[in-house]
């Protein structure tokens, strides 16, 4: 990339013509936002400022984001971040990077959120479900739940992010498999999961950004993909407080047979929620203690 005396707008179409040769999707909206990030502008620069000139620690500093993005490194990886239910999380490499999608799953369960009840957040990854809830509602507690130390990490550091201060006294991160560290004694009124629901055969289809640079242990929901659901579902009703629900995301293909597990695992009221897609998304049901 050449880096004497360009504008903002002339550094821009590099980008976009680069990442578009890479094949890249999103390449003007991801070479848009990888210009905002490197030198500190937003949208408006680009609409209203494009004769600016870029300095050339601006110039390095896009050319290097360019190169990774054209390697198929998520956008969210090199800046770092991601909104979420219009709050910004911290991601990396150790953690999923939090989906619209998910967003469905946070909207429903809010629907029977009250406050001061106590969340369980099992696979939490960033924490975005858990925080989001959290955020959004009065005087409610959770844990979050993980088998990785790694991403317990990027959760507290959201968990400060998006709660502030007081934040540890409200949610706890616990690491381990599944409930296995989650006490006896500890019931909770919603457990709620994103757990990893893509059939390993089909991991490597997926696109490179995802199969490449986002964490296995994340997306891996062994042969069938229900793999978390079975042992979520039959663990969980010892840890939900009479009335608690259980609410999960699910893969567009998934819901009758969540359903299924749900039902035949005694819980009651199971209902198949769709996202704004039209596909099946949340999969919900209710304690039968
Ligand atoms: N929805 C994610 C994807 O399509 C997968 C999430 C998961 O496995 N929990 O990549």
């Amino acid at each position: 990339m050449n880096k004497n005396d360009l504008t903002y707008e002339e550094l821009y179409r590099q980008g976009c013509e680069e990442l578009e040769t890479a094949g890249i999707g999103e390449a003007k909206t991801d070479a848009r936002l990888l210009l905002e990030w490197c030198c500190g502008t937003d949208r408006n620069t680009l609409l209203a400022h494009g004769e600016r000139a870029v300095t050339e620690a601006e110039c390095g500093r896009y050319a290097a984001c360019i190169d990774r993005r054209r390697r198929r490194v998520p956008l969210q990886h090199i800046t770092g971040e991601q909104e979420f239910m219009g709050l910004t999380f911290e991601v990396n490499k150790d953690v999923l990077i939090p989906r619209q999608d998910t967003e469905v799953l946070v909207e429903e369960v809010m629907r029977y959120l009250h406050d001061g009840m106590r969340i369980l957040d099992m696979c939490t990854g960033s924490g975005c479900i858990l925080l989001s809830l959290l955020r959004y509602s009065n005087d409610c507690t959770g844990v979050g739940a993980d088998l990785s130390g790694e991403a317990l990490a990027i959760a507290a550091r959201n968990a400060e992010r998006i709660l502030g201060a007081g934040a540890m006294e409200k949610v706890a991160f616990v690491q381990g498999d599944l409930f296995e560290k989650i006490s006896g004694q500890d019931r909770f009124d919603m457990i709620v999961s994103n757990p990893p629901y893509i059939k390993t055969d089909v991991i490597d289809t997926l696109m490179p950004e995802v199969s490449r640079h986002e964490p296995r242990l994340a997306l891996d929901g062994h042969e069938d993909g229900l793999f978390f659901y079975r042992r979520i579902i039959a663990q969980a009703e010892k840890f939900l407080a009479g009335g608690g629900m259980l609410f999960f995301e699910i893969g567009y293909d998934q819901g009758a047979a969540v359903r299924l597990l749900m039902e035949e695992a005694g819980y009651t009221d199971v209902e198949v929620v769709r996202d704004y897609a039209g596909f099946d998304r949340v999969v919900c049901g209710g304690s039968h203690v």
